[in-house]
Order: C-alpha cells, then sequence, then structure tokens
C-alpha cells in the first residue's frame, strides 16, 4: 500500500503540535490512507520539540527532528522532506491554516498519476494589515521576478517521490521551495483552498524576516536585478551624453560657467546609481559565497527514536 509522508516545520508551535498530529491522524484513518507525520522543529525555544516526542511516544508514524538554531521553514521543509520515505509527500503549515481536509483530494490526484499537486489559495485568510501589505509587496517582487503568479501559490503541496529526490538531489543552498516545483516541472495539477485562520500562537513572519526572504529568494530564483543594474547605466550614459553636449554648446557658445547645479545632480544621480548597484551585485556575491563554503542547509541536534538512517547535517543521535 502506497504511503503518504506529511512535512510539517514548526517554530515556537508548542501548542500547534498535538491538535495538529491528532486532526491529520483522525482523517488520514478515517480515508483508509497509510501516513506519516514527520514534524520538524526549527530551533524552537519553546517546547515544540518536546511535544514532538511525545506525539512519536503516543503513535508509531509521527516523527521528527530538532535543528540546532532557527535555520529557516525552507530548510525546515528540506530536513522534512529528507526525513520521509513516502511515495508521495505533502508540506503543509503545522498550524492548520492549511486546511487538511483538501489532502484526500490532493491524495486522489496523485493517484490518478499527478507527480506535483500545488496548493492553490483562493483567499489569505485574516492578517494584520501591516502583514498584509508587507505580505503583498513580497509576492508583487517575486512574481515579477520569478515570471509565476506568487499571490496564490504557496508552500502547501503534494510531490512525488521522483520529485522529492530531484529537490534532495539539488546541490545548492539557497533555496525557495515554492517555486521550485515550478522549475522541476513534472505533470502538475492544482487543487484549490481558503488559507484558515491560525488556532494558536501568531505568524513567525516579521515584516523584515519577510523582505529579507523576498531578497534571499529573488537573488537565488533570477539575474534580473542584475541586468537592471546594465540598464540603469545605460540610461545614465544616455542622459550623460545629453548633458555632453549642452556643455559643450555652451562651452563653443562661450557662456560656459553657471553649470554648478548640473555638477551638483550628476554626481548625485551617478553616485547613486553606482551604490545601489553594487548592492545588487553585492547581494550576488553573498549569495555565490554562501553556496561555496558548502555549508549544510540546516543542522539537525535530535531525532525521534524512530528516524532511520544518517541524516544531513546531523550533529549527533541523542
Ligand atoms: N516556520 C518555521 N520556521 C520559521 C518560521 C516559520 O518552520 O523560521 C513555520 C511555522 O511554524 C509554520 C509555517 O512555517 O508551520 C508558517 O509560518 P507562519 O504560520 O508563522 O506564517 P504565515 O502562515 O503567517 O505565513
Ligand atoms: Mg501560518
Amino acid at each position: 500500500m502506497a504511503l503518504l509522508s506529511i512535512v510539517l516545520p514548526a517554530y515556537n508551535e508548542e501548542q500547534n503540535i498535538a491538535n495538529t498530529a491528532g486532526v491529520l491522524s483522525g482523517l488520514l484513518k478515517e480515508k483508509g490512507i497509510d501516513y506519516e507525520l514527520v514534524f520538524i522543529s526549527d530551533g524552537s525555544r519553546d517546547g515544540t520539540y518536546r511535544e514532538i516526542c511525545r506525539a512519536a511516544e503516543a503513535d508509531p508514524r509521527v516523527k521528527g527532528a530538532e535543528f540546532s538554531r532557527n535555520f529557516g521553514k525552507e530548510a525546515g521543509i528540506f530536513a522534512g522532506l529528507e526525513l520521509t520515505t513516502g511515495d508521495a509527500v505533502i508540506v503543509m503549515d503545522c498550524d492548520l491554516q492549511h486546511p487538511p481536509e483538501v489532502i484526500p483530494q490532493m491524495w486522489k490526484l496523485w493517484q490518478e498519476g499527478a507527480e506535483v499537486v500545488e496548493g492553490i489559495k483562493i483567499s489569505r485568510g485574516k492578517e494584520s494589515l501591516l502583514h498584509k501589505m508587507s505580505a503583498g509587496l513580497f509576492y508583487k517582487i517575486m512574481s515579477r521576478l520569478i515570471r509565476m503568479d506568487m499571490n496564490s501559490s504557496s508552500d502547501y503541496k503534494l510531490l512525488d517521490r521522483k520529485v522529492v529526490n530531484v529537490l534532495l538531489a539539488l546541490p545548492e543552498r539557497n533555496t525557495f521551495f515554492r517555486a521550485l516545483t515550478f522549475w522541476a516541472g513534472f505533470r502538475t495539477e492544482t487543487v484549490q483552498y481558503e488559507v484558515q485562520e491560525r488556532q494558536y500562537g501568531e505568524s513567525k513572519w516579521s515584516f523584515w524576516s519577510l523582505m529579507k526572504y523576498a531578497i534571499a529568494n529573488a537573488t537565488s530564483f533570477s539575474t534580473l536585478p542584475l541586468q537592471l543594474v546594465t540598464v540603469m547605466g545605460m540610461i545614465s550614459i544616455l542622459f550623460s551624453l545629453v548633458l555632453a553636449v549642452q556643455t559643450l554648446v555652451k562651452f563653443l557658445m562661450g557662456t560656459a560657467v553657471e553649470g554648478f547645479t548640473t555638477v551638483i545632480l550628476l554626481v548625485l544621480i551617478i553616485g547613486g546609481f553606482l551604490m545601489l548597484s553594487l548592492g545588487v551585485i553585492g547581494h550576488y556575491i553573498a549569495r555565490i559565497y554562501e553556496e561555496v563554503k558548502g555549508r549544510p542547509k540546516y543542522i539537525i541536534s535530535k531525532v525521534t527514536d524512530n528516524v532511520q538512517g544518517a541524516v544531513t547535517g546531523e550533529w549527533k543521535r541523542n
């Protein structure tokens, strides 16, 4: 019988673990789907890992790991994928904002031959205005850069084992899970879902963490910002050509001096462009630097007893 693995990254979610495990187990048993739940505690500072261990003791189909520190949701997803053994894997948030009721639909599409099932949001639940605005801005930037509709796509997806293996084999450190499944291709179907309200705790994303996420993902997925540098360079060259002609004409007509405003403007504009461009290039160099160092995406400090085999980035088994 085919096995479904569910990956649930969790950061400071102690109140959600037991409840989520219960809800998912209930649903999957009722639908007669063979499953395992993989919780990854992303360096949580509360009792998240304790809760995962407790759930694992109560039900051998639950397993999990703890990171040595907070590595971010991306790392959590990839560590989770690595621990799975299922023929199909679903990635979802452990705060139940991704409604479990969609799972049977995803499972059915997979059985009918889909290799990727994308969860498409039809509304973004209730969120604070600032969060909505920063998330909105984030998705606008990302959609432009990656050329895919980020506003409705999400990390809620089902992947066939083949696709999971492709993603796990990628050598890159700066991953962007959501876009990578588009990049990987495969036979893709979609299911729609409504984002639910968070039951316990609050969103783990602040404005700055979203901006950092946007820049990291944009630079790891698109070289457009680098090309923009060239475009800006061309614009300022055109601009300076016009000014050069004007200056020369004035010089020849003997009405030179008076050009201080122009000089100041030019220095400011060109200086601005240069610094901006250096910043953009800096971001890419930072990415390259990180990739070259080849450090693991995450460090696992603990795993539950039922995890078998070695795990990348594992520090020691307790
Ligand atoms: N998460 C994580 N590491 C982080 C931040 C978040 O593993 O550094 C997890 C979090 O526990 C949750 C999921 O990612 O399961 C989505 O986070 P959250 O609910 O805070 O984001 P939102 O739903 O507001 O987009
Ligand atoms: Mg959430």
